[in-house]
């Protein structure tokens, strides 16, 4: 009898355990869901202008980066992430995947 009202006593605590894991649960659910809502609304509030000259901007940028890469490799320097900035003699298959890459 004594073990039986230990299993279910062990029983009620893991109850009241899974009850509490549950309620932790819901109140993360609860953020979430408030946090899907605000970020939404903030996606609403960029419009497509803005997106677009983001867009443009981002595509300038990286043409810039890329032609200035190009140019420093013309004149002779290494571009790669391995040999950044030092002298380049004859050619190295680094800097060509890079250049190729783009
Ligand atoms: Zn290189």
């Amino acid at each position: 009898m004594g073990q039986l009202y230990q299993a279910i006593t062990e029983v009620e605590e893991n109850i009241i355990k899974l009850l509490g894991e549950v309620k932790s649960l819901r109140q993360y659910v609860e953020y979430l869901e408030e946090e899907n809502v605000s970020l939404k609304r903030q996606l609403c509030a960029v419009s497509e202008a803005d997106t677009e000259r983001v867009q443009k901007n981002a595509a300038r940028i990286q043409k810039e980066a890329h032609d200035n890469l190009e140019k420093l490799y013309s004149e002779g320097f290494h571009i790669c992430h391995i040999y950044f900035g030092e002298n380049l003699e004859g050619s190295c298959l680094f800097c060509n995947a890079f250049l190729r890459k783009d």
